[in-house]
């Protein structure tokens, strides 16, 4: 028995779609494509032609880079469209429930609304440093808790789920849920992906992204991996040709080893900038706190962030800002050294009036 027999009935016995055959040196009159190349063709590949099903060379480099066996792993438009697959492929409109924490990442939310499930939220607390209560997570779910979310990195509170907490949850739910933990900013925190432990629990299922750490957002290409009957499910729920020729390419000159060498660089940088900038905001007078982070952003709390934000908005710089429990706080992003220090002088200008 794995997890798969939670997905909804219909999709469980879907077939993936019967797409016309790619054969290379062939005349190929399968398809109703176009047998002239677009002189605006700039790719190595022919754009009159559709690109592969599933990109199967990609998700080779992919699973290879993210520390799994290729057929454990789906890769996605941007690890969004894996969180949509999911909610799809595993709740029934107005009777299954998502799980997830607040405040946190709200695509998990969004999308089970589309799928009219319900979203239960466990609150973590500000003064806890918004650590993610598991016992609070158990208590939370029921007979039709079908996934449970838990982004670790936790955007916005930049909080890891310690490994053996995770575990602990994994063992608890068993086969009643699966268990997405979301690692779109893993690469920022030194710790390794929870991927290595999908052979020891059949209900996890992780969620990478090229957006962050390999600078890659405008490209939309993440993964989601998991048991290997599930992401066949998920592959089959997934549009055919998801992946667009010209990102397809591009992806794989990012994962050369030079490109990965660079981005490797980057990380350690922006890492150090965070802790550059994490140091110096503190001591604002106005800054209440600074969150611990670790992921490419922090988040602060401080006396008055309309006045915070108004000031940066005047400079040409945006923050994030999310009211209801996070009233009193922005979600700084770190940018380039030249951009931080821009923002480190706009806030320098708020202490003087
Ligand atoms: N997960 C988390 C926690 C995120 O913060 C984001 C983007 N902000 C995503 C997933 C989605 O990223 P993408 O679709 O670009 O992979």
């Amino acid at each position: 028995m794995t997890i798969s027999r939670l997905a909804r009935p219909e999709i469980q016995s879907l077939h993936a779609y019967d797409a016309a055959e790619q054969v290379d040196d062939t005349i190929r009159l399968n398809a109703n494509e176009s047998p002239m190349v677009n002189p605006a063709n700039r790719f190595r590949r022919p754009l009159n032609r559709y690109p592969e099903v599933r990109p199967q060379k990609l998700q080779t480099a992919l699973a290879k880079r993210f520390g799994c066996k290729r057929e454990r792993l789906l890769v996605t438009r941007g690890s969004s469209e894996a969180i949509d697959l999911l909610v799809r492929t595993f709740c029934r409109a107005g009777k299954d429930n998502v799980v997830t924490t607040s405040p946190s990442f709200s695509m998990y939310r969004h999308y089970a609304e589309v799928q009219g499930a319900e979203v239960i939220e466990v609150e973590t607390s500000a003064d806890d440093d918004f650590a993610i209560d598991v016992e609070a997570i158990l208590g939370a779910c029921n007979e039709n808790s079908r996934l449970i979310f838990i982004c670790s990195p936790n955007n916005p509170t930049g909080t890891t789920l310690r490994r053996r907490q995770l575990e602990y949850l994994l063992r608890e739910r068993g086969e009643r849920s699966a268990v997405v933990v979301d690692e779109a900013y893993i690469e920022f925190c030194g710790s390794a992906s929870v991927i290595e432990l999908l052979d020891q629990f059949p209900n996890l299922l992780v969620l990478r992204t090229l957006s962050k750490a390999l600078a890659f957002a405008g490209a939309r290409c993440g993964a989601v991996a998991g048991p290997e009957d599930v992401i066949r499910m998920l592959a089959a729920v997934q549009s055919p040709y998801a992946l667009a020729t010209p990102v397809v390419e591009c992806v794989e000159d990012a994962l050369e080893e030079e490109q990965l060498a660079l981005a490797e660089t980057a990380v350690t940088e922006l890492i150090q900038e965070r802790q550059r900038m994490m140091q110096v905001i503190a001591k604002f007078a106005f800054v209440r706190k600074v969150w611990p982070s670790d992921a490419n952003f922090f988040l602060i709390e401080v006396d008055d962030p309309g006045r915070v934000l108004d000031r940066c908005e005047e400079h040409q710089i945006l923050l994030r800002y999310f009211g209801g429990p996070l009233a009193s706080c922005i979600r700084i992003t770190v940018g380039s050294v030249d951009e931080n220090n821009q923002l480190l002088r706009t806030f320098e200008t708020l202490e003087d009036s």
